[in-house]
């Protein structure tokens, strides 16, 4: 294989904390250096998948202010000695109440500052891949989506889930927002386009307008 013909992104998946959400690895397999999205916990396995992929951590990236998501990326970002990037500014309110969060489901969550608060249209780079950010509130309102158009690749959070939606019934949740989020947003990006959620299997998003029962086209047409 010519080097032209080899995607400079591959990804891997380590569910962590008690809500098996999806930390996911992101490297430039050309520069072997990548972000990890939404270390939400776990940290130690978390840092034995870094070593067994082989790649250098160049910055960490967070999706929404969940506890799963980010309640341990701070700790991970200090001790590894580098930025955080996201969410969208209006989740400073969930990132807040991180360490009360935890605390309520007894497992560790601490409060962060992000080094960049990211806005839709915004890009975030590691080695030599550029990420796109999108901005999809509704599950919560500072909720972003990294897309990356040439692997058609797209990490979701807890926007859409392979057969379902992110709940909306947390504070400053919006149901119709996240619809249109969903269907505004992310089925311009491509049929094509494999997911990753927040928790649960990877879809594509073809298979969510044929198939998922929130957001189907056809609830629609
Ligand atoms: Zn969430
Ligand atoms: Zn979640």
């Amino acid at each position: 294989m010519s080097e032209t013909e080899t995607l400079p992104l591959r990804a891997a998946i380590v569910p962590v904390t008690p809500f098996e959400q999806n930390c996911s690895f992101l490297w430039c397999t050309k520069t072997m250096r990548g972000v990890l999205v939404d270390p939400g916990g776990d940290l130690p396995r978390l840092k034995q998948g870094i070593e067994k992929a082989g790649f250098t951590v160049e910055k960490i990236l967070v999706t929404h202010g969940h506890m799963d998501h980010c309640g341990m990326a701070g700790v991970l970002a200090k001790e590894l000695g580098v930025p955080l990037e996201g969410p969208h500014e209006d989740d400073r309110f969930w990132i807040e109440q991180l360490d009360k969060a935890g605390a309520q489901f007894g497992i560790w969550g601490h409060v962060f500052e992000p080094d960049r608060w990211l806005k839709d249209g915004d890009q975030v780079t590691f080695g030599e891949v550029t990420l796109d950010v999108i901005h999809c509130p509704g599950h919560t309102p500072g909720h972003v989506v990294f897309h990356h158009p040439e692997s058609h690749l797209a990490v979701v959070g807890d926007v859409l889930f392979a057969g379902s939606i992110g709940r909306t019934d947390f504070p400053r949740g919006n149901h119709e927002q996240l619809i249109a989020s969903i269907t505004q947003k992310l089925w311009p990006l491509g049929d094509d386009v494999t997911f990753i959620p927040g928790h649960g299997p990877v879809s594509t998003f073809g298979q969510e307008r044929a198939t998922n029962p929130f957001v189907a086209d056809k609830r629609f047409g």
